[in-house]
């Protein structure tokens, strides 16, 4: 068999599995998706704020926008050419928000993900990761040099024991985790990750923000805002992609951390930036983002709505945020009510293997603060 009729026989297992992905065509509206000639809201998406579906927004970004400060490409690196003043501007106000030393943006949670750990691992080092991160971690983790475990998910009991059997045979030790997770939505303890790393001096954390830039805490800032422990996480990592309604991603960390990464991060170095139009939108937004409190409760007010119902019609729902999945089990079973609902309307989208553990095949909800408290009852009715 030559390498391309491999591939067809691998693309033929997976469609027999029901686990076969395509690129679905649609077209964006607002808050809603068309696809299959179908109008429906979006539960799908990682707009959480509702921000990239409100065209004022935009509108007033534009205002302030000429031929000479639209700059569509950086056209290199940031070490070369690409600095451009206004990355400068955003790491000041990010650090000025969080109130850490420094900040440093990069193209996207998976250039942060897959460059961080590799530029500050070497042999010397232990990571210990949750089982549930998400797969840029792993990625990470794997071009890293150091050794990695990975303790059963918010197991925080077997992490204490790792902890204990390992800690003085590595220079350091490195915790990896989400604080909110992308598929289950439930959250780390982060304040007892903060207790077990503080017990050592050679243990650092790593948090991975994604799912809560913008949507947790007082000022959006996350849930290490909410859980007061921004100053003790070591590596505080967030993405724009989603809350922010924009691209790339940032560390907010102590200056000597930045420093370093400027000059082994892989991702960082070898890539061309960002558009500084790009970092300009997101400067836009993040200036806004302790004044978006509103959607903020009215996001936790629909997502404990759907929580609670999905609890009533007997699903397990370990979600403790906006991410709400409904587990069906079979890949297959998951893709027959994920097209029910469409049917009514609503725009849920399966979440199969590999990207869950086999078994667990679900919808995923996503909830989006521009989403009614009449369409979520409305969504309930439909959930068999
Ligand atoms: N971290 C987590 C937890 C994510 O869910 C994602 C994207 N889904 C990323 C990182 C990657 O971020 P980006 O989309 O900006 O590459």
């Amino acid at each position: 068999m030559n390498a391309i009729e491999q591939m067809q026989q691998e693309l033929q297992i997976l469609e027999e599995h029901s686990n076969l992905r395509s690129l679905p065509a649609l077209t964006h509206e607002g808050r809603y998706v068309e696809a299959h000639g179908r109008r429906m809201l979006n539960l799908s998406s990682n707009d959480y704020l509702g921000l990239a579906a409100d065209r004022q927004l935009r509108e007033e970004f534009l205002q302030g926008l000429t031929a000479d400060s639209f700059l569509p490409t950086s056209s290199s690196s940031r070490l070369l050419t690409g600095n451009f003043s206004i990355y400068d501007e955003l790491e000041q106000t990010l650090a000025g928000l969080f109130g850490t030393e420094a900040a440093l943006v990069f193209n996207s949670g998976y250039h942060a993900n897959t460059g961080i750990l590799p530029a500050v691992s070497d042999a010397h080092t232990l990571i210990l990761a949750d089982k549930l991160v998400h797969a840029s971690l792993i990625d990470g983790i794997r071009l890293s040099a150091a050794r990695c475990i990975r303790y059963r998910h918010n197991d925080l009991k077997q992490l204490e024991r790792l902890l204990t059997e390992n800690h003085s045979a590595y220079r350091q030790v490195i915790i990896v985790t989400e604080s909110l997770f992308s598929m289950d939505g439930d959250a780390a303890d982060l304040k007892e990750l903060v207790r077990l790393k503080q017990a050592y001096d050679n243990v650092l954390l790593y948090v991975d923000e994604a799912h809560a830039f913008g949507v947790r805490g007082e000022r959006g800032l996350g849930y290490a805002e909410e859980c007061g422990c921004i100053g003790e996480i070591d590596f505080l990592v967030g993405t724009f992609g989603k809350a922010a309604a924009s691209a790339g991603a940032y560390i907010v960390c102590r200056r000597a951390i930045r420093e370093y990464l400027v000059n082994r991060m892989r991702t960082f170095i070898f890539t061309t930036a960002l558009p500084p139009v790009n970092i300009a939108w997101t400067l836009f937004i993040v200036r806004k983002l302790t004044g978006f409190q509103a959607r903020r409760m009215h996001l936790e007010r629909i997502s404990s709505m759907l929580r609670n119902a999905l609890t009533e019609k007997g699903y397990a729902c370990p979600s403790t945020s906006h991410i709400v999945p409904m587990i069906a089990g079979a890949s297959a079973d998951a893709i027959l009510k994920a097209e029910a609902l469409q049917r009514h309307g609503f725009y849920a989208l399966p979440v199969r293997p590999p990207t869950v553990p086999e078994g667990t095949s679900r919808i995923r909800f996503s909830l989006t603060a521009d989403i009614t408290e009449e369409e979520v009852e409305e969504l309930i009715k439909h959930i068999g």
